[in-house]
């Protein structure tokens, strides 16, 4: 099932290209509480999930006639995964990785929906386009282990992890409002497949820059869901990104940046710079050091 946020946090499922509205069907469910719907719904989901089954006799509507928002717009947290990749790793110089690193946070309030705009928030700093495999949990899980991890996994969905590259905290480079496109929609896992066999395709402005197959994850779905309940409770709702593959350049003002996961969906956002001011802060130069700029 593919499930989507839309126009004023309306929940709907996305059949084809069409949509059909189920707020109502989750609303009637007690506990609603100050929650979106969607983390309604996956906190209910054992309940709801007959009932948002059977979809007879309910109205679909084009999905071009609705605005799709982010599937999960208020995650308690969104985890991440550093370097995930071992092209990544070579490619930032690095000599680290995710087994060493652990994960870090960005802030809920990055996310973007599908469609919006990220805005650079500085004339004299670099940013790149990191596209991810991520996932939304479905229940608490703490301390769970490999061997049952993917049974808290709700669905998967598509983020842009938009980085400033230098010196700074990951937390402060990564976290920029709009830095955190999510979506189109969650899949859940029995019509996404196995989460370590999904392509990955992440163009900017037309141009491909990044091709892998989750298959490379240094660690895979199941083994960072594990690890980071290790660390912390993930709560229904909560977003984890797995990390990017190798192919990360900067983004400039007036681009688009697309990434596309087989079973999933696309996800596309636009590229704005105006309003960027001069950097408060002086990490420029210092940090990985990321590859050259590639064509454009
Ligand atoms: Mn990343």
């Amino acid at each position: 099932m593919r499930l989507a946020t839309f126009d004023d946090g309306r929940v709907g499922v996305v059949r084809g290209d069409e949509i059909v509205d189920v707020t109502d069907l989750v609303d009637s469910a007690p506990g609603h509480g100050g929650r979106s719907v969607m983390r309604t719904l996956i906190g209910r989901w054992e309940t709801v999930r007959a009932t948002i089954t059977d979809l007879d006799g309910r109205t679909a509507v084009p999905l071009s006639s609705v605005r799709l928002r982010a599937p999960v717009p208020d995650p308690t947290k969104i985890v991440a995964a550093p370097v995930n990749y071992v092209d990544h790793m070579n490619e930032m110089s690095e000599t680290a990785h995710v087994s060493s690193l652990g994960v870090f946070l960005k802030a809920p309030s990055s996310l973007l929906d599908p469609g919006g705009v990220i805005r650079l928030p500085y004339h004299d700093r670099r940013f790149d386009q990191e596209g991810e495999l991520a996932f939304v949990i479905g229940r608490t899980a703490r301390n769970v282990s490999v061997e049952d991890a993917l049974d808290y996994v709700f669905g998967y969905t598509g983020l842009l992890d938009i980085t400033m590259r230098g010196g700074e905290d990951r937390s402060v480079r990564k976290s920029f409002d709009t830095f955190t496109p999510l979506g189109p929609w969650l899949v859940t896992p029995d019509e996404a497949g196995a989460p370590d066999d999904v392509e990955l395709a992440c163009s900017v402005s037309g141009r491909l820059r990044q091709k892998a197959n989750t298959s490379e994850l240094i660690w895979g779905v199941a083994r960072l869901l594990a690890y980071a309940s290790s660390v912390m409770t993930l709560e229904a709702g909560d977003v984890v990104t797995t990390g990017t593959p190798a192919g990360v350049g900067p983004v400039e003002d007036g681009d688009t940046v697309e990434l596309s996961l087989s079973g999933i969906g696309v996800l596309r956002v636009g590229v704005c710079a105006s309003g960027a001011t001069a950097c408060p802060t002086n990490g420029r130069g210092a940090g990985p050091v990321p590859p050259p700029p590639p064509p454009r």
